[in-house]
């Protein structure tokens, strides 16, 4: 038995087996020729197809079989290795060519098949680099351990199969954490080089709330964790008797407790965890899919599974906040110095537009179905919004000149998450419907602390006096102009700073579906 010690980022107890999660070899080189890759991608594909559940996408994985045997593929291969190029290069490089072609073509069918050789030729030279299987295959629940994982890794992550993550590496306020607290996953991070692949298949205790790691525990270890897992269970039951209560102070201010989620099976979670509502959907974890952009039909469905799982209550969906540690490969972005003050969110979708308008008219489209709020993240500028909202306007003409029904008064919001929009938040409260703050980048950008950075976390902190003042300031200006105002950062949930929100006058905390409950019983007992 060993006991090491990391950095809690999501509550809970895990009890399984660790599975390392090894990554691309990092300089990129093949260790499987490209035969026995395709075989091994067949495998995946047909595996998928078989067990996705839709149609769709089950069409979509019998098109990639396919591609696994185009000709050109495998002559562009060919061709590039007998030059003495590596293997896996040689793939990426020949799916780039052949996704070019495509691209340049008229026809626009054929144009959206350069994503799906892009998402082929990938996967092909990941096998290649050792990264053999994708994360989502596990069967059993099992505690994922690896040096790092991107958000990108963690798309289709299956709460049923994953009992805890375990990482080396991480940052406390990034989004593999997030999405690890929004599964309810309990999660480890900063464990170091104590953790790495010799740890494969051995047992091990997680509490993701002290950061201990225990290896290999003895049985009088094990009893004892379960016991308290046992006790876990019953504490959240207790929770229960507030899902049908109002949060409510004994001031009588009256509180709502929202939902963050990540993907429509999240608000699965939500719906059944008492909250008033989605405070923050995340939109842009479904432009991390490695199969490719999400389309106009993919999005909608998502959108209205959402509003209908959330029954009337109130659905605020964020539009896609790609950029900084959220990286799409297949949009294909400039590499950047400082990618947390580039292009990212609100910017990246201006600098889109036709991105940006298939999102809109997909939350159009799906806002007939619950009650929907939208918001735009990374707002630094009035003009930033104001041209959001233009081009909301040009999704609903085009929608309505091709007579498909929306609903035309979705309140329009603006995130406050830079010291910009808070300093500017009088005016933008004359612009937008409503404002929701996001304590992480608000806290990153005002205090010069990189969120992801293990290193400076210490000078991170969302209670810091300068963040507080711009919240003060934000909240100040949406009251002045009689407009809600929620926070949906972390720090939402963080009982030493839900007083001085309640008295900022901040009137909607948002929350992973874990925690709704427990920050219904603070607020209640305030
Ligand atoms: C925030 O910045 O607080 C926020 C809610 O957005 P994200 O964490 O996705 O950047
Ligand atoms: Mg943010």
């Amino acid at each position: 038995m060993k006991t090491l010690t990391g950095t809690g980022v999501s509550e809970g107890l895990a009890l399984g087996r660790i599975v390392w999660y090894g990554k691309s070899a990092p300089d990129g080189a093949a260790l499987t020729d490209f035969d026995s890759a395709r075989k091994i991608a067949a495998e995946e594909f047909e595996k998928r197809a078989a067990g996705c559940g839709s149609p769709e996408m089950a069409a979509l994985y019998e098109s990639y079989l396919l591609m696994l045997e185009d000709s050109d593929l495998e002559d562009g291969v060919r061709k590039k290795t007998s030059a003495g190029a590596d293997p896996a290069a040689a793939v990426r490089e020949t799916g780039e060519e052949l996704a070019a072609m495509l691209l340049a073509l008229e026809d626009e069918y054929m144009r959206a098949r350069a994503e799906d050789v892009r998402s082929v030729s990938r996967r092909l030279s990941d096998i290649m680099c050792g990264k053999t299987f994708a994360i989502t295959d596990f069967d059993a629940p099992i505690i994922l351990a690896a040096s790092d994982l991107t958000p990108a890794d963690t798309v289709g992550l299956d709460a049923g199969s994953i009992a805890g993550v375990l990482l080396a590496g991480g940052s406390a306020n990034g989004h593999t954490a997030i999405l690890a607290q929004l599964m309810g996953i309990p999660a480890v991070i900063g464990l170091g080089n104590s953790l790495g692949p010799g740890l494969d298949g051995l047992s091990c205790a997680v509490d993701g709330k002290t950061g201990a790691v225990t290896l290999e525990p003895d049985s009088a270890f094990e009893a004892s964790f379960r016991a308290e897992m046992k006790m876990a269970g019953l504490r959240k039951d207790a929770l229960k008797q507030f899902a049908s209560r109002p949060a409510e102070t004994s001031r009588g201010q009256r509180i709502k407790v929202m939902c963050n989620i990540g993907s429509a099976a999240d608000a699965e979670a939500a719906a059944g965890s008492g909250c008033d509502g989605i405070g923050l959907f995340r939109t842009e974890f479904l432009y991390l899919d490695p199969e490719g952009l999400p389309g106009e039909e993919k999005q909608f469905e998502a959108y209205k599974k959402t509003l209908q799982l959330m029954e009337g209550k109130e659905v605020i969906i964020r539009t896609c906040d790609i950029g900084s540690d959220k990286k799409a490969d297949h949009l294909q972005l400039p590499a950047e110095e400082n990618p947390a003050l580039g292009l990212r969110g609100i910017r990246l979708s201006l600098a889109r537009e036709e991105m940006f308008l298939t999102q809109l008219r997909a939350l159009l489209r799906a806002s007939v179905y619950g009650r929907l709020s939208v918001m735009f993240p990374m707002i630094t500028s009035l003009d930033e919004f104001k041209r959001a909202k233009a081009l909301w306007k040009t999704a609903m003409d085009r929608l309505s000149r091709e007579n498909v029904p929306f609903d035309a008064g979705v309140p329009l919001g603006a995130m406050i998450e830079t010291p910009a929009a808070a300093i500017i938040s009088g005016e933008l409260a004359g612009e937008a419907d409503f404002f929701s703050i996001g304590t992480n980048d608000l806290t990153q950008y005002t205090l010069a602390a990189d969120r992801q950075s293990p290193d400076v976390a210490a000078l991170f902190d969302p209670g810091h006096p300068a963040v507080k003042k711009l919240i003060e300031m934000t909240a100040r200006a949406a009251a002045e102009r009689g407009i809600p105002v929620g926070i949906c950062g972390n720090s939402a949930a963080d009982p030493e700073l839900l007083e001085f929100y309640i008295n900022a006058g901040i009137g909607e905390l948002s929350v992973s579906p874990g925690r709704a409950l427990s920050l219904k019983r603070d607020i209640c007992s305030l």
